[in-house]
């Protein structure tokens, strides 16, 4: 080996027990400083950006950190005995660059290079859908305006005919640098060409149906798949649905963010289920058979002889399931809340003073009341005061 390789975590100078976020953190902050497109010609920044980048395909990949931490390089180079090589020459960092910087370095008017095969721009979309469509997932219909390369110039721009010319301006790089003298020496900066857009080629006659753009827009329909389990908030990555590539890339992706109406009666945490059910006064005293409203309908709960109001129950399975495995789903949690009764017959009035006078008086507490009374009727407690009096 030529050159002793750095360890990966000094690279990314961080601690051997750095978390993902910690790592991610910090190779984006080395990526772009040493970025080639922020350090054209510079082959010292390129090396740094490659060593990162490297250090990163690996402490980022769980199973490899543990191969890398158990065996150093050797683990890749094929050279130790290790588990298995690791080629790193084949490997396509702008995927993962993608993933972690987004359209950081993407799309817009900065394009990167001038006739190099770039992916077209991620389109953001949102979907609303109801509480029970998120839980079992289901499928929705979206409108968008789409572009699409128009077929008369196909995507050139250019009118049929007339094709694209190489711009004068900055001689079809895409870019002008300009030197500045600065107290350190001479900087050199970068910009994208203005005359060209950073395409290296300008167009002199446009073409009639798109104007030069090279695209048409288009209303479409596109279907989304949306997985049971899923959560206000996330987004569905669909490939390839987004804006046309340049130069023959690939079209950038649709990004669709879910938003999940409120339900009236459950709410969620992750993957459980948050409810309260209503048990009457002789329910809670006597126990006995209520219904209870579920994801999958009613259920028939038993409830204990004197269950308190606020007893919380759980039911086993009848949660959220899983984004992973819509077989393993959470669970459901019942507030069970006694409800007061607010209007009674005469009858049911009369019922329960009795009630009342066998289970401690409290509508006629301490005083003369109680004494004058006493002789009349005798309630429950009553007696039983006097039993323990004579014991
Ligand atoms: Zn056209
Ligand atoms: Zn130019």
């Amino acid at each position: 080996m030529a050159e002793e390789k750095r360890d990966y975590y000094e690279v990314l100078g961080v601690d051997k027990n750095a978390d993902d976020n910690t790592i991610k953190k910090a190779y984006r902050q080395l990526a772009k400083k040493y970025h080639p497109d922020m350090n054209p010609g510079d082959k010292e920044a390129e090396k740094k950006f490659k060593e990162a980048s490297e250090a990163y395909a690996v402490l980022s990949d769980p199973d490899k950190r543990k191969q890398y931490d158990q065996f150093g390089h050797a683990a890749f180079d094929g050279s130790g005995g290790g588990a298995g090589g690791f080629d790193f020459s084949g490997m396509d960092f702008s995927d993962m660059f993608g993933d972690i910087f987004g359209d950081f370095f993407g799309g817009g008017s900065s394009r990167r290079t001038s006739n190099a095969p770039m992916k077209g721009q991620n389109v953001r979309a949102s979907v609303r859908i109801k509480f029970e469509e998120a839980a079992f997932g289901c499928e929705k219909e979206l409108e968008l305006v789409l572009k699409d390369e128009c077929t008369t110039c196909h995507g050139t721009g250019a009118k049929p005919g007339t094709s694209k010319e190489t711009c004068s301006k900055c001689g079809g790089k895409g870019k002008i640098v300009m030197s500045q003298q600065s107290f350190f020496g001479t900087v050199q900066n970068v910009t994208t060409c203005p005359d060209c857009q950073g395409t290296g080629q300008v167009i002199r006659e446009r073409c009639p149906d798109c104007h030069g753009s090279g695209y048409i827009a288009r209303k479409k329909k596109i279907s989304v798949n949306i997985p049971a389990g899923i959560d206000n908030g996330q987004s569905i990555r669909i490939r390839e649905k987004g804006e046309p590539g340049l130069n023959g890339g690939p079209r950038g992706d649709l990004l669709v963010e879910v938003r999940v109406a409120p339900h009236a009666i459950f709410q969620r945490n992750e993957y459980d289920v948050y409810s309260t059910a209503p048990i009457s006064f002789a329910q809670a005293a006597l126990g006995g058979e209520v219904m209870i409203d579920t994801l999958d309908g009613k259920v028939v709960y038993e409830v204990k002889p004197g269950t308190q109001t606020d007893t919380k129950i759980r039911l086993r399975g009848k949660g959220i399931p899983s984004l992973r495995n819509k077989n393993t789903r959470g669970d459901q949690y019942v507030t069970l809340v006694v409800q007061v009764p607010t209007s009674l017959s005469s009858s049911a009035k009369e019922a329960l003073r009795k009630f009342d006078e066998e289970t401690g008086r409290t509508l006629k507490p301490g005083g003369t009341t109680v004494k004058e009374e006493k002789g009349k009727k005798r309630g429950f407690m009553d007696k039983l005061k006097d039993t323990i009096d004579e014991l």
